[in-house]
């Protein structure tokens, strides 16, 4: 079988070797110590500091995946108790179900041909429980953050960035992750850079700091300065990223740019091989800083999609399985561990976001970085894809789609 996984995964190298053989070497794997602690390594605070030096924001928190990092800033804003947020239908189901999981109503959202929250659609969802707007920034492409941030100053709404698709990604040459009061980020296999799990949060606000990094660490206040007890503001989790997590993350970090001026390099190659094709487009780009992850084709119809992903052993997005509100029968059927008040008055179902289904019918995803079945992404090229290789694919696509 073909391997898969995000850019950061084929990439995987000695950088990453030699951080976690200190690490190991050191025998001390948990994230806290004095600087004269016998082995500390300090990995995940010098990944803090990279990563939000790399992001452009003023503070980092590294955790344990995507999904603790959105809980974790859902809890810095007080998110919680029939509060509603917005959030688009088209997303990994963490985005939804960390809500959910706060206590707090997810309204789903439409998206537009960017395949990210269509900003026109979010107005009319506003009521006044609605706390915060959370765009996701899908398969690497930056939301339209302008509108987005517009909608938001005026209705007095925070704004949550889920980042974990889009690591590294900027928009009108700033990062994204800055726009919104927070940022979440993951590390998982499938993403920019991975650390297998692991996530991050980013803010540049001193309060939303803290209280991210104490929930994220049972109300501690940040690297546990010694002023603990009687200070603890916030009850929260055990989210704590470890040493040998921190070890990846930092040698990953360092691989970032890099990854990403590859992978727009090939991403733009096979573009441009497939750009004079009959009855397709490609989605629109809010931002040339996206990642460059996937190349999303939009065929006129959903039957020219299907005709097309039979003959290259793919799937519609639609029809690709996770990132699809329709797919999600755990939140559509609202499941929740303990069934609590907020959602009960709430209809999910399938077939309620007509836009969004419309869109995803007609998307295909073709992989440039990210090769991962679960997004519809199983055919296309990797980040070491050689030129002959990348040609070779650009001509099947071609062939594919004048054939249908
Ligand atoms: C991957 C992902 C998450 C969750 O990240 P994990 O590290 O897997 O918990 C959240 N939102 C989006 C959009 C994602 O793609």
């Amino acid at each position: 079988m073909a391997r898969n996984g995000g850019p950061g995964a084929f990439v995987f190298g000695q950088e990453e070797v030699k951080e976690v053989l200190e690490v190991l070497n050191g025998r001390y794997l948990f994230r806290y110590g004095a600087p004269d602690t016998e082995g500390y390594t300090h990995k995940v605070v010098d990944f803090e500091d990279e990563f939000k030096n790399v992001m452009g924001a003023k503070y980092a928190v590294a955790t344990t995946s995507g999904t603790s990092s959105l809980l974790a800033c859902l809890a810095a804003l007080g998110i919680g108790g029939g509060d509603e947020v917005i959030v688009p239908g088209y997303t990994f189901i963490a985005s939804i179900s960390t809500i959910m999981i706060s206590g707090a109503i997810p309204v789903l959202a439409e998206i537009d041909e960017s395949l990210t929250i269509d900003p026109t659609k979010i107005e009319a969802l506003i009521t006044p429980r609605t706390k915060a707007i959370m765009p996701v920034h899908m398969l690497g492409n930056p939301c339209d953050l302008d509108a987005i941030c517009a909608i938001a100053r005026k209705h007095g709404l925070y704004v949550i960035e889920d980042c974990c698709q889009a690591v590294g990604a900027s928009y009108k040459g700033k990062r994204v992750g800055n726009y919104g009061q927070l940022g979440a980020y993951s590390l998982n296999f499938f993403k920019t850079i991975s650390t297998g799990d692991g996530g991050a949060v980013v803010t540049n606000d001193e309060n939303l700091y803290e209280r991210a990094f104490g929930f994220h660490d049972q109300g501690h206040k940040p690297n546990r300065l010694g002023v603990e007890v009687g200070n603890r503001s916030i009850v929260g989790m055990n989210m704590r990223m470890n040493e040998l997590t921190g070890a990846v993350a930092l040698a990953q970090t360092r691989k970032l740019d890099e990854i990403l001026t590859t992978l727009r390099a090939k991403k733009a190659m096979l573009k441009e091989m497939l750009k004079d094709l009959p009855h397709i487009s490609f989605r629109k780009i809010n931002d040339e800083g996206e990642c460059a992850t996937l190349l999303t084709i939009l065929f006129d119809t959903k039957e020219l999609a299907e005709a097309f992903c039979e003959k290259a052993g793919s799937k519609p997005i639609a029809y690709s399985g996770w990132h699809v509100y329709n797919n999600m029968e755990q939140i559509l059927e609202k499941k929740l561990a303990a069934p609590t008040m907020n959602v009960n008055d709430r209809e999910y179902h399938k077939g309620m976001l007509p836009q969004t289904d419309d869109i995803l019918s007609r998307a295909v995803n073709i992989s440039v970085g990210v090769v991962d079945k679960g997004l519809g992404s199983g055919y296309g090229i990797n980040i070491c894809s050689t030129e002959e290789e990348i040609k070779a694919v650009g001509e099947n696509i071609r062939s594919l789609i004048l054939s249908l």
